[in-house]
């Protein structure tokens, strides 16, 4: 199986990685026609004004919102989470806008723009997932179709919405492969 990883900007060796490391071969998306080579894609943390602009500036941006829309399996962490909300708090910014959910960016402060924590995430198991956070967004409200997968008080840090999975944080920067491993069981049905 070959997933995508958007190459555009940001995090993409890491997630590369971690799926080479769950025995998948990893793409990096570069360009509109490689999207046809993929069986799922990963969108991974960068700066999403930055990365929602090239992907205008590729011509990727509405390619892949239609296969989002097509039930394609599409994995956002941290920036990518933010490009498929379809509600970004105070920002017009552009965006996939796939997933049923409202977000706020940069939502744990300055202070604290980085940081790690340990998080129950039931559905992979017992054993917590150690979260890696940088600048990052949380969900404030997720739609009817979503499912919350993990959160802490009131937000909300991991969701899926059928084939759409979005994480606040960075599995990519951990050897914890237990969530590659759920989208890529996304992506092999
Ligand atoms: N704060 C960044 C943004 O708004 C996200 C940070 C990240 O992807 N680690 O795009």
């Amino acid at each position: 199986m070959k997933i995508g990883v958007l190459a555009l900007q940001g995090a993409v060796r890491e997630h590369a990685n971690s799926l080479m490391n769950c025995g998948v071969e990893p793409v990096e998306i570069r360009y509109s026609e490689q999207l046809s080579e993929i069986q799922g894609l990963i969108i991974p943390g960068g700066e999403s004004t930055t990365v929602g602009k090239l992907l205008i500036k590729y011509k990727m941006l509405e390619p892949i919102a239609k296969m989002g829309q097509n039930g394609f399996p599409i994995f956002g962490t941290c920036t990518g989470l933010i490009l498929l909300a379809k509600e970004i708090i105070g920002s017009v910014q552009p965006r996939l806008g796939l997933m049923d959910i409202n977000v706020e960016r940069n939502a744990f402060g300055r202070q604290i723009a980085s940081f790690e924590q340990d998080i129950p995430i039931p559905e992979l198991g017992p054993e917590p997932f150690h979260a890696v956070f940088i600048r990052a967004p949380y969900i404030t409200k997720g739609g009817e179709e979503v499912r919350i997968l993990a959160r802490l008080e009131e937000k909300i840090l991991f969701a899926r919405q059928k084939n759409l999975l979005a994480a606040a944080f960075h599995p990519e920067l951990t050897k914890d492969l237990r969530i590659h491993q759920y989208f890529i069981e996304m992506c092999s049905k």
